[in-house]
């Protein structure tokens, strides 16, 4: 070991489960000296010789390793000489690795993009484009009188010097290929190869930005007060109250300020609307992240961030992990939103993050909601977060009437009452569109024999198979299995299978019938598969080419319909009365976001929600809109039964093939839990649906009130249940601050 200083030795993170590092020896031809953190090299790992060894990232340059020197192996090959991880993003990769308890090189790896993470060079990719020569004719040539294709993509090359990429010109005409060889055989166009640049600007809108109302004007200036601080505001307007106004003036002024603004969005909310609405306020460069791209223009967009070149960040989930050179607001719309929480593998809260990077930055951070999460309330009440509220619809849009259709004994149409088809009915005749909730795809829920009463189950999962009459199965939407829809019964050889409950197809098939006359859309995650199908008829609603919606909850977010004037909710009871103890906030969330699609514009809106429990006081509360109200109750519950945000908590959830080998693996996990007061020890117990993709699923769930307290615990444990004897097949994970208890 004497001269292992002189060598240095060098402590590297891969991408495995792994709650460690890794110690390898430098290549000999290279001065350890020259090796920064954050860099990427090859090494040897696993027993294949022929393995051409694993891409890790170097922590930091170790004096000293626990391994004799004999031991260590020798790195293969270093892949940067500049980090791909800068200095200050390894360090908040590492405190989320040890607050969320998850393997450092796990993290580290799911911040990069995918190309980087195989190794890739980690300089802009090219892409090819189209670009026009000053031989080309101008468009009203006579020689073009014939070719109106040819003269609309040179007017298009002609705008844009620089060249177009295909997927410009794509938008431009459908055959644009044959188009563009013709012209490149004139002579007129070249194709060449460019970087992928952040958006193009649109025409910048002529329209004027609205007057700030006096409660924006206050957001405004409480958050320009605090540029360049650390301080957390919580921006809490009902919809339409103008919230995103409010952010657009905020990143005016950083933008200004030569800073960075990123911008968080949940997964749905994400849309070419919302980007085209930046494009069209915003001059400077502007990037998006989001899981719809490729690898390469990921990687485009996360170096964009990370050269600084992009100024406006915005991206889902996984962008809280943009590296930015020059950080100035961190937005997180939605903050009550589920999809910030990532809910296998490396599970964070985006949001959190967001606080952290924010304090870690000295920068404001702004979480903005029509139904803050209760921790956020509750971060208020602790004075971590200020206050900032918009009470009202900003302009003259005034909130709809939330009202309920009590469905007691009464008749239904396939799951429509007639009040709500008298709305429908009304509002058609109006010319207004009607949207129309069931959070429920399929055809049915249940497909039963007639004669027996014999239920089509999965095999997988202790669970129901959905009907699906457009593709004529069934489907299980827990594991994601399908079968062609059976025509006799498997028990009594009876023939008539019938559909019980109702799904948004069934729904909309009703609505058919009903009303032959009207355009009817159906939105959901099967109609809206296909890449680009969601832009497509969100278009599709604001051109009026439809009467009424039917969608599930992925229409309840963000989106600006002016012509919805009716809102119906269908299945608002199932959630009432849910297992979860966050079902109650999750439903008050739903129904003021559903509420919030109407009447958003110059037309009044109503909502009316179909429900058996008419009189129950969460839904009373909702339709007086005291979300408020209703938090500080929702709070005064949690607080008594010391549930989050009062507690931290952490589930260890395991699952195996066999049937209890889950709940003994937990079993003998939770006997190594010291006794400590303070931390509570519930369970083990099987999951709801205790059988999921052919595995069984127990949990354990440790609360404390002291969080400190609980980390410490877990420091400690940890360790030793991964070193407890396991089933091969057994596989645990732990949740910290998890979303869902089951
Ligand atoms: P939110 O993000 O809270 O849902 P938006 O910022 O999208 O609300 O605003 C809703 C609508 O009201 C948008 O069309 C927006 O242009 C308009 N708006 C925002 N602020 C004002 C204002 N002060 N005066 C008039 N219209 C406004
Ligand atoms: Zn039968
Ligand atoms: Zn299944």
């Amino acid at each position: 070991m004497a001269d292992s200083s002189s060598c240095g030795i060098l402590r590297i993170a891969l991408p495995v489960p792994l709650r460690r590092v890794f110690d390898y020896l430098p290549p000999a031809e290279i001065s350890p000296n020259n090796l920064k953190p954050g860099i990427r090299i090859r090494v040897p790992f696993g027993k294949s010789k022929e393995n051409s060894g694993r891409i890790g990232i170097l922590l930091e340059m170790v004096v000293q390793s626990t391994l004799d020197k004999d031991q260590l192996k020798t790195c293969l090959e270093v892949l940067d000489t500049e980090p791909v991880i800068s200095q200050k993003q390894l360090d908040l990769l590492k405190w989320a690795s040890a607050y969320y308890h998850h393997s450092v090189g796990d993290v580290l790896f799911s911040s990069i993009p995918t190309l980087l993470r195989q190794g890739q060079p980690a300089k802009l990719p090219t892409t090819s484009a189209w670009r026009i020569l000053p031989s080309a004719p101008s468009g009203d040539d006579p020689c073009l009188r014939r070719a109106p294709r040819q003269v609309e993509i040179l007017e298009c090359l002609n705008q844009n010097p620089k060249g177009l990429s295909a997927e410009a010109l794509k938008k431009i005409s459908a055959g644009w290929r044959n188009t563009i060889s013709r012209m490149i055989e004139k002579g007129w166009v070249e194709e060449v190869e460019t970087e992928i640049t952040c958006l193009p600007a649109e025409n910048q809108s002529t329209t004027s930005q609205p007057v700030l109302n006096e409660h924006q004007i206050r957001a405004v200036s409480e958050v320009s007060a605090a540029l360049n601080q650390f301080q957390v505001f919580l921006l809490d307007g009902v919809t339409g109250s103008g919230k995103t106004e409010v952010y657009f003036r905020v990143i005016e002024k950083v933008v200004s300020n030569q800073q960075q603004a990123l911008v968080l969005i949940p997964e749905i909310g994400l849309t070419a609307q919302l980007i085209d609405r930046f494009r069209s306020r915003f001059s400077c460069p502007i990037t998006v992240l989001h899981s719809g791209l490729s690898d390469k223009e990921r990687l485009s967009a996360w170096l964009l961030a990370q050269e600084g070149k992009a100024a406006i960040i915005i991206g889902t989930r996984s962008a809280i992990w943009t590296p930015l050179p020059a950080p100035g607001v961190i937005i997180v719309d939605e903050e009550h939103d589920t999809s910030y929480k990532q809910q296998d593998g490396f599970r964070y809260s985006a949001r959190d993050i967001a606080i952290v990077r924010g304090q870690r930055d000295k920068i404001p951070v702004i979480l903005g909601s029509a139904t803050p999460s209760l921790e956020s309330l509750n971060n208020v009440r602790q004075n971590k977060c200020q206050h900032l509220i918009l009470p009202e619809r900003a302009g003259d849009a005034v909130q709809p009437a939330i009202r309920f259709l009590d469905i007691r004994n009464a008749e239904l149409t396939n799951g429509l009452s007639r009040p709500l088809i008298k709305k429908i009915k009304d509002c058609l005749k109006d010319n207004k569109q009607a949207l129309l909730f069931l959070n429920r795809r399929g055809f049915s829920p249940v497909m039963m024999c007639h004669h027996c009463g014999w239920i089509a189950n999965c095999r997988h999962c202790d669970a129901n198979l959905t009907f699906h009459q457009g593709a004529r199965q069934m489907r299980c939407h827990h594991c994601g299995s399908q079968q062609r829809m059976l025509t006799e019964c498997p028990d009594c050889q009876g023939s008539e299978l019938i559909p019980v409950g109702q799904g948004t197809e069934q729904i909309t098939q009703t609505l058919e019938e009903l009303f032959p006359d009207a355009r009817i859309l159906r939105i959901d995650r099967d109609s809206t598969s296909r890449k680009g199908e969601m832009d497509r008829m969100l278009a599709m609603i604001h051109n009026n080419e439809v009467d009424i919606l039917v969608g599930t909850q992925m229409l309840s977010k963000g989106h600006h319909f002016p012509d919805v004037t009716l809102v119906g909710v269908l299945d608002a009871d199932n959630r009432l009365y849910g297992a979860d103890f966050r079902s109650t906030e999750r439903l008050a969330q739903l129904i003021t976001q559903v509420a919030g699609r109407a009447g958003r514009a110059e037309h009044p809106g109503e909502v009316y929600i179909q429900t058996h429990h008419p009189d129950h006081p969460v839904l009373q509360s909702l339709a007086r809109y005291d979300f408020s109200g209703l938090a500080d109750q929702l709070m005064a519950e949690r607080s008594e039964a010391m549930l989050p945000p009062f507690a931290s908590m952490v589930i260890i959830r395991a699952e195996a093939i066999r049937a209890g080998d889950a709940m003994t693996f937990l079993h003998g996990a939770k006997t190594q839990i010291p006794t400590i007061d303070g931390i509570e020890v519930w369970g083990p117990v099987v999951a709801q649906m205790e059988r999921r993709a052919g595995r069984y699923r127990a949990q354990l769930i440790i609360q404390s009130t002291q969080r400190q307290l609980l980390h410490r615990m877990l420091d400690d444990w940890i360790p030793k249940v991964e070193n407890m004897k396991k089933p091969y097949n057994l596989r645990w994970s732990l949740d910290v601050d998890p979303q869902d208890t089951f």
